[in-house]
């Protein structure tokens, strides 16, 4: 296969300045890495935690990017799952060490020394990027790459939230409905249970879509669902939906904070918590996380909603996700 010497990348040089378009040298899969035609890569909420600084210490410079929508192009050596035309995508979770405590019980995404995509490795903002062969997943077929791409992190930490929310979680509330939450109310919808949807107060567009999508009921973050929920995922940055969500759960409900950063949590009165009511994070994925997710959302007909950027317009599609003017997940595309 052809692959040109230099290759089209947005680079973040240093936390809080825009990315800048730059001409760089295309990456060499190393031994068990793939190299990979970048189609589409999703812009996650995390890319604007790292360009904003709220996640520190990452690899600099820096190509943002762990939706990674692609086809093999290049294969190092030693690799064997992947043959050169495979539809593939690339996850958050970069490389873990296979020995810590957490990878031996099968924590894996909490590896003291795991590698992150878009983060301690170069991501998907680019026209190329390797991967490790071991950390990356055969796209289902039926979606196209940009579709494909909001799968690999809002789909894919949407799944682990929605897991840990229980299996007695019949009423679902969902606050913050963004990438994750558009995916994961498609999922809960198809397996029968009843999904509340919270926005950002006044955002009757984003309610509305929502209840296209089968939401019971869809209405401000501030405001009481007609019934207490079971449990509730948080996925927007915003502590402050911490005792929202855990007044609207009743008894023995659980509320999921299903995003890497948050702002802080205010204090609130015991009895919120009281009644066996759990509070509980969701951190990165394992990859059984990830073949469970792909092969849910290809059986439950799920369809992204994406609004396309081309790469150039990385910036720009950053910056409307900051503003809240996305409906379902942000892609740039490479073509
Ligand atoms: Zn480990
Ligand atoms: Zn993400």
């Amino acid at each position: 296969m052809n692959i040109r010497k230099l290759m089209r990348a947005m680079m973040l040089e240093a936390p809080g300045q825009p990315l800048t378009p730059a001409c760089i040298p295309t990456p060499r899969p190393g031994p068990g890495q793939v190299l990979v035609r970048v189609h589409a890569c999703g812009v996650c909420r995390t890319d604007l935690h790292v360009a904003d600084g709220e996640l520190t210490r990452p690899k600099l410079p820096l190509i943002l990017g762990h939706e990674i929508a692609g086809t093999v192009a290049g294969l190092g050596d030693g690799v064997t799952q992947f043959q050169i035309g495979d539809r593939i995508g690339v996850p958050w979770l970069g490389w873990t060490c296979g020995e810590c405590r957490f990878c031996r019980r099968g924590q894996e995404n909490l590896c003291e020394r795991a590698l992150f995509t878009g983060y301690t490795l170069d991501g998907g903002y680019a026209d190329h990027t390797v991967a490790d062969q071991r950390y990356c997943f055969r796209l289902p077929d039926g979606y196209d790459f940009a579709e494909a791409a909001p799968l690999l992190c809002a789909g894919l930490i949407g799944y682990r939230s929605y897991r840990m929310a229980g299996p007695n979680a019949q009423r679902l509330g969902i606050y913050g409905f963004g990438a994750a939450a558009h995916i994961i109310a498609q999922v809960a919808v198809q397996q029968g249970r009843q999904v509340y949807a919270f926005t950002r107060p006044g955002d009757t567009e984003t309610q509305a879509f929502a209840l296209r999508l089968g939401a019971v009921w869809a209405g401000d973050s501030t405001a009481l669902p007609p019934e207490p929920l079971d449990a509730a995922i948080i996925f927007a940055p915003v502590g402050a939906l911490v005792p929202a969500a855990l007044r609207a759960t009743a008894a023995g409900g659980v509320v999921v904070c299903g995003g890497i950063h948050m702002s802080d949590i205010p204090g609130f009165p015991y009895h919120l918590l009281w009644e066996e009511r759990v509070i509980r994070s969701v951190a990165n994925l394992t990859r059984q996380d990830g073949e469970e997710l792909l092969a849910v959302t290809a059986q439950a007909g799920v369809r992204p909603s994406v609004q396309r950027f081309r790469l150039e317009q990385a910036n720009e599609a950053l910056e409307r996700l900051r503003r809240g003017q996305i409906t379902g997940a942000a892609v740039l595309t490479m073509e």
